[in-house]
C-alpha cells in the first residue's frame, strides 16, 4: 500500500524533526545562491541560526517576479555542470521563470511521482499512456521518469492527436492515463463522437488529472466516461512540477508530501498564516532540492489544510482542491469569483458539453459577463424550447452560485477554441479600459 512506508508514516514529531533538519540543510545550500547570499547576509541568516520551523518566519517570500528578476541563474545553488535539466512555466506573459534540476533532484522527484502513483494503485503490470505535453512544461517529462522509476511500461504520446491517443490505447491496453481536465472532457467528446466506448472497448483504470483547476464534477464525469478512478494531481514547476500534492484513494484532498516540502498558508494580503482550516495562499520551502533550493515561494494558489487525519494512515497533511489563484480571481460587478466556480456548475448540467468560455466586457460603465457553453449537438436539431429552457437553467444555477447574472449563450461542440494544454477560459476585454 505504501511506496516508502517509513517517510509517509511518519508521526508528526518525527516529521516535524525530519523537516527542520532538512530545512537547515536547505538554507546551508541555498547560500551558495546569488540571491540568496546576498539577502542572508544582510539578514543574518545562517544555517546555525535557524533552531526551530518558526525561525523560517525570518526569511522573507518570494514570488514569480524575484525568479524573473533574477533570471536566469541567479537562485542556482550548485555549479551549472552539475545542472541536468531545466524547465519552465507555463506563463505566457513576460520572462518565463526557469528551474533547475541536478541528477538527484530529477531523481527525488522521480521518486515523489512514482510514491504518488503507487499510492493510487498502480504497479509494474501497468501501461501508462501520457497524455500531456512534454518539452519545457513538467506535466510530460516529471511524470514519465516517475512512472519508469515505478517500472511501469511508458507510452510517452504526449498531448493531442485523439485517433492515435485511441490507437495507443486500444493496441498496447493502456490502463493509467495522465492527462489535464480539458482535454480529458475533450478527449471524451471525441470518443463519443466516434461512436467508441471506452468502457468496453479499452482496459483503462486510472487517470491522473492536473496542471489546471477543475472541479469533482469534472472528476464524475471523467470517471464515469471512462470507467475510471480519477486523482487530482496539483504541483507547479517551481516545486518541481506534479508530484507536489496528489489524492489518495480516499479522493478527500491531497496530501502534500511534507518530507520533501514545507508548507504555510498566508492571508494574501495581509501576509499573516492564516488558522488552519481556512482558506489561504500556499506557500512552499523546497526541502531537498539542490540545484534550486527555494524558500518561501508564494504560489498564489487558494487551498485550505484539511485537519483530519486521512484514514489512509498517511500522516502528510491534506489540501483541499485548488480553489483559484489569487491572480485568476474574478472581479464582476463588484463580486469575487474563481472561474472553476463557473466550471464546477456548468459540468453538474448533464446537457452541457465538453468546453465552455467566459467572456467579459465593459458596455455603459457595467461590466457584463458573457457566458459561452458547448452543448449537446442534438440540441440544435430539436425543439428550440427546450434549449430556450436549458439556457434559462443553466443561468439560473450561475446566478446562484455566483451571484451575478451573466448572458448565457449557447453553442454548438466544436465552436469554442479547443487547447490541448491549460485551458483558457476567460477573455477579459476590459482590461483596455484600465
Ligand atoms: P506551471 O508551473 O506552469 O505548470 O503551473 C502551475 C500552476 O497550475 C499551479 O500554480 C496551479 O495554479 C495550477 N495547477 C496545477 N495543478 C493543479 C490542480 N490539480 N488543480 C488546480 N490547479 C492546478
Ligand atoms: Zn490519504
Amino acid at each position: 500500500m505504501f511506496w516508502d512506508t517509513n517517510n509517509e508514516t511518519l508521526d508528526r514529531s518525527s516529521l516535524e524533526k525530519l523537516q527542520l533538519s532538512l530545512l537547515q540543510k536547505t538554507v546551508e545550500r541555498a547560500q551558495q545562491a546569488p540571491y540568496y547570499g546576498e539577502l542572508f547576509k544582510k539578514e543574518c541568516i545562517t544555517a546555525d541560526s535557524i533552531k526551530s520551523l518558526d525561525d523560517l518566519r525570518r526569511i522573507p517570500f518570494i514570488t514569480k517576479d524575484d525568479l524573473r528578476d533574477h533570471y536566469p541563474y541567479g537562485f542556482l545553488a550548485v555549479p551549472r555542470d552539475k545542472i541536468v535539466r531545466m524547465h519552465s512555466s507555463s506563463g505566457s506573459t513576460g520572462k518565463p521563470t526557469v528551474i533547475f534540476h541536478t541528477m538527484s533532484d530529477i531523481r527525488e522527484w522521480s521518486g515523489l511521482i512514482a510514491r504518488c502513483m503507487y499510492m493510487t494503485g498502480v504497479r509494474e503490470s501497468d501501461v501508462f499512456q501520457n497524455m500531456t505535453g512534454y518539452g519545457l512544461f513538467t506535466g510530460g517529462l516529471g511524470f514519465h521518469y516517475g512512472a519508469e522509476q515505478l517500472g511501469a511500461m511508458v507510452i510517452p504520446v504526449g498531448a493531442g492527436n485523439t485517433k492515435r491517443q485511441i490507437m495507443l490505447m486500444r493496441e498496447f491496453e493502456t490502463s493509467v492515463i495522465h492527462i489535464i481536465p480539458s482535454y480529458a472532457l475533450h478527449f471524451i467528446k471525441s470518443l463519443q463522437e466516434a461512436g467508441i466506448d471506452p468502457k468496453s472497448e479499452f482496459k483503462l483504470r486510472i487517470a491522473y488529472l492536473g496542471a489546471e483547476p477543475h472541479s469533482d464534477e469534472t472528476r464524475l464525469r471523467v470517471e464515469a466516461a471512462l470507467g475510471v478512478q480519477a486523482f487530482n494531481s496539483y504541483g507547479l514547476s517551481e516545486m518541481n512540477g506534479p508530484g507536489v500534492a496528489f489524492e489518495c484513494t480516499q479522493k478527500h484532498g491531497m496530501h502534500v508530501w511534507e518530507d520533501n516540502f514545507l508548507i504555510e498558508l498566508i492571508n494574501p494580503t495581509t501576509l499573516e498564516p492564516v488558522k488552519e482550516g481556512e482558506d489561504g495562499e500556499i506557500v512552499f520551502t523546497t526541502l531537498k532540492r539542490e540545484g534550486m533550493p527555494l524558500l518561501r515561494y508564494r504560489s498564489k494558489d487558494i487551498a485550505a489544510v484539511i485537519t483530519e487525519p486521512c484514514p489512509c494512515g498517511r500522516t502528510h497533511r491534506r489540501l483541499t482542491r485548488i480553489k483559484g489563484r489569487t491572480d485568476d480571481m474574478l472581479i464582476v460587478k463588484g463580486v469575487n469569483m474563481y472561474p472553476v466556480q463557473i466550471e464546477k456548475t456548468l459540468m453538474a448540467i448533464p446537457q452541457v458539453g465538453s468546453n465552455y468560455l467566459i467572456q467579459l466586457e465593459h458596455k455603459d460603465y457595467n461590466d457584463h459577463m458573457i457566458v459561452k457553453v458547448e452543448v449537446q449537438a442534438e440540441m440544435f436539431h430539436g425543439d428550440m424550447k427546450e434549449l430556450q429552457t436549458l439556457r434559462k437553467t443553466i443561468t439560473e444555477s450561475l446566478r446562484s452560485e455566483l451571484l451575478v447574472t451573466p448572458e448565457v449563450e449557447l453553442v454548438e461542440p466544436g465552436t469554442l477554441p479547443q487547447s490541448e494544454g491549460k485551458a483558457v477560459r476567460v477573455v477579459d476585454n476590459r482590461k483596455q479600459w484600465g
